[in-house]
């Protein structure tokens, strides 16, 4: 079976790739390199139906896309759908990086939670399904750690022992986050399509 994947971000490609081969075996994924379609939903899962029915529209195949960001609780749940614009679209990762630890300079631990989120889109025969998969955790002072990518420097995941997202394996990352937690959920819905 072949499904394509609605991302532009080869980070993102890459993960979903390894997740994709170990859930649903068999399945060929390509990568849809369309135009983009603009972005104007204002929930992650208006965003990720958007690109899978872009791809899904230009390839007739089953389409997957995701829409993700990092949400801080005393922001009321920003950068959230902005993450990837949070700077006002001026700089790159690690401006948007400086930019959100710049805002939390003044708050303290106990009010610094955040979390990853991650809804998948899986458009397919007409029919249209997203699911959500959280990464609880907390925002850090400083940036640690090279793996990752986007906010991983800055993200204390719960349970990994005071590491950021970016001090992790990328096989530990994989297992936990926030996209795999999505992927679960929607590989059950993959391996029944029709083949
Ligand atoms: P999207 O490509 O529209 O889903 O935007 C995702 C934004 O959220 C990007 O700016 C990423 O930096 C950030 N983001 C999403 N997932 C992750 C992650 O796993 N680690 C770090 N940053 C992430």
């Amino acid at each position: 079976m072949r499904v394509v994947l609605a991302t532009h971000n080869a980070h993102k490609a890459a993960e979903f790739q390894r997740m994709l081969a170990v859930g649903v075996p068999g399945i060929e994924v390509v990568t849809y390199d369309g135009p983009s379609p603009v972005e104007d939903g204002v929930t992650f899962a208006e965003n990720a139906l958007i690109k899978a029915r872009t791809a899904a529209a230009h390839t007739g195949l089953p389409a997957l896309a995701d829409d993700s960001g990092i949400c801080v609780d005393v922001l009321g749940g920003a950068p959230g759908i902005f993450s990837a614009r949070w700077d006002g679209g001026r700089g790159d990762d690690r401006a948007r990086v400086q930019l959100l630890l710049d805002q939390l300079a003044d708050v303290p631990e106990a009010q610094r939670g955040a979390h990853f989120s991650c809804t998948i889109a899986l458009v397919a025969g007409g029919v249209e399904t997203t699911v959500e998969g959280l990464w609880p955790g907390a925002l850090a002072r400083e940036t640690r750690g090279a793996n990752g990518f986007g906010y991983d420097p800055v993200f204390l995941p719960a349970g990994e022992g005071g590491a950021s997202a970016a001090e992790i394996s990328p096989e530990r990352k994989n297992a936990v986050s926030h996209r795999a937690r999505a992927f679960a959920a929607i590989t059950p819905l993959l391996a029944a399509l029709p083949r």
